[in-house]
């Protein structure tokens, strides 16, 4: 009887509506289709519109998985570009969260909600920046649970954002002061975290302002505490210390990553750019790990200044290279401008597209470094191919993720702060060349593999997560 109802458990997962929590959560949702949950997968009205076909293919696959959508409240020519992120979370929870009120409250019934044969929501898992999502949830009965999709050591910098500013490490001095100082109030890094590893916006705190994003995320990491639990897409072995300093402040933490590598999805079902399908067909025709792959994510935008020396820097180093250039990274005027100082490289030299098939391009042979922004997934993904990496971050978690692959980890470089032509080619020979780091990254990876094999850290985590699921669900 126990039993048949967990049987019924259904998860409506709630993303934010950008790449990189795309990804993640579909990944997660096909672990709990295969755990035998149904799924309802929330997305905007705007970005399930932009999938398309490609969101029903993967629906039309899964008899227990449906996408359902709310507004994000914009307006529909509004370009959700990045200097946009913070009135999107505001529209998001003010039209998305009282039409996700609604809708969920209709979910939740016993007949569903929608006559689509799917059971009442039992448990709902939310974006972790959006705790409006999980309160709600709550309000209505439905037991919630936070999902994270960053690094667990980004969510505690994010925590302790309150106590730096107690200690007076926070804000910096006036004009930055030395970036390179040491950071003593982030717990279990007290020997390498430097101020230039916070995330970016704490450089613009002063005692009168508090740059909007991270004064959001800051709040919703302390909110995260109300949550039935926090979940992270990463590994014990990956992030022990940061994780158990995670658990004394919150109800349950569980680390479940890679879960790119644990339950694979097509990635086209939540891609909202189309893939270029040349990618794998030029690596094919280079030599083992003699490709430098360059991409900096959904949110990055490069100034012309930095490209030319990202250019000149990767020409200098004389490698091939696959660059990602998404057409609103560098703003509409130059973009074909650029792409032609690219394509002048030459074609057996040089390729650049739009947007990658990612996990394709790092699990092929040809490639032998990430130059990254050191998003949290692009850096697991190529930490689970052991590919090293070159990070440029650009901002939120990338910072810290970055100083984790630089200094903790060592499967890789940090630029942080500097994409001068020299600093380009000479990050990329050594990641390209260096032994030691090539060693790292593949040790990396397979104490990766472990985490995830049957009995791993992470497997068991996730068994553990479906288990409270069920509970909850009960
Ligand atoms: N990605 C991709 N093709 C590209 C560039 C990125 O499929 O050309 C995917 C990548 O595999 C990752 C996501 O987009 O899953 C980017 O997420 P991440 O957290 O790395 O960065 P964000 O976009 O959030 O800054």
């Amino acid at each position: 009887m126990a039993e048949a109802a967990a049987d019924m458990a259904h998860v409506l997962v709630f993303p934010v509506p950008a790449q990189g929590h795309l990804n993640s959560f579909l990944h997660f949702s096909t672990g709990l289709l295969r755990a035998g949950l149904h799924v309802t997968f929330l997305h905007t009205d705007h970005n399930l519109r932009r999938l398309g076909a490609a969101a029903r293919e993967a629906a039309a696959a899964s008899p227990r998985l449906r996408f359902l959508s709310v507004p994000d409240g914009l307006p529909d020519d509004d370009p959700r570009a990045l200097d946009g992120i913070p009135r999107l979370m505001e529209t998001l929870r003010t039209t998305g969260g009282a039409a996700y009120r609604d809708l969920l409250a209709s979910l939740r019934r016993r007949d569903g909600g929608a006559d689509d044969g799917f059971p009442p929501v039992t448990c709902v898992v939310a974006d972790g920046v959006m705790p409006f999502a999980w309160e709600i949830a709550e309000e209505l009965g439905v037991p919630a649970i936070a999902y994270r999709t960053v690094s667990a050591c980004s969510v505690l910098a994010y925590m302790s954002v309150p106590r730096l500013i107690e200690l007076g490490e926070l804000p910096f001095p006036e004009g930055g002061g030395d970036l390179d100082e040491p950071v003593r109030g982030v717990p279990g890094m007290e020997s390498f975290l430097r101020r230039r590893d916070l995330p970016i916006e704490c450089r613009s705190l002063t005692e009168t302002h508090q740059d909007p994003l991270l004064k959001a995320v800051v709040a919703a990491t302390a909110r995260s505490r109300k949550a039935r639990a926090l979940m992270l897409n990463t590994t014990a072995s990956l992030e022990r210390s940061s994780l158990t300093h995670l658990a004394q402040e919150m109800r349950d933490v569980f680390a479940v990553g890679l879960l790119h590598a644990m339950f694979p999805a097509p990635a086209a079902a939540t891609s909202l750019w189309r893939h270029d399908d040349g990618c794998t067909a030029w690596l094919d025709g280079h030599a083992e790990r003699s490709v430098v792959y360059i991409s900096l994510g959904s949110l990055t935008v490069i100034s012309h200044e930095q490209f030319t020396e990202f250019l000149r820097g990767l020409v200098a180093a004389g490698y091939p290279f696959l660059w990602v250039l998404r057409p609103d990274m560098l703003g509409a005027s130059q973009d074909d401008a650029l792409r032609e100082a690219v394509a002048a490289v030459g074609e057996d030299r040089a390729l650049v597209v739009p947007w990658a098939p990612q996990r394709d391009v790092l699990r092929h042979r040809a490639v032998g470094c990430f130059l990254t922004h050191a998003g949290w997934n692009s850096t697991v993904e190529g930490v689970a191919e052991g590919v090293p990496l070159v990070c440029w971050p650009f901002f939120v978690d990338q910072q810290i993720n970055s100083r984790f692959v630089g200094a903790v980890w060592r499967n890789g470089l940090d630029m942080k702060d500097v994409c001068e032509r020299d600093v380009v080619e000479r990050t990329v020979r050594e990641a390209m060349e260096s032994d030691e780091i090539r060693r790292s990254a593949r040790a990396l990876a397979e104490q990766v593999e472990r985490d995830i094999a049957d009995g791993g850290s992470s497997a068991m985590e996730f068994g553990r997560l479906v288990g409270f699921i069920k509970e909850l669900s009960r």
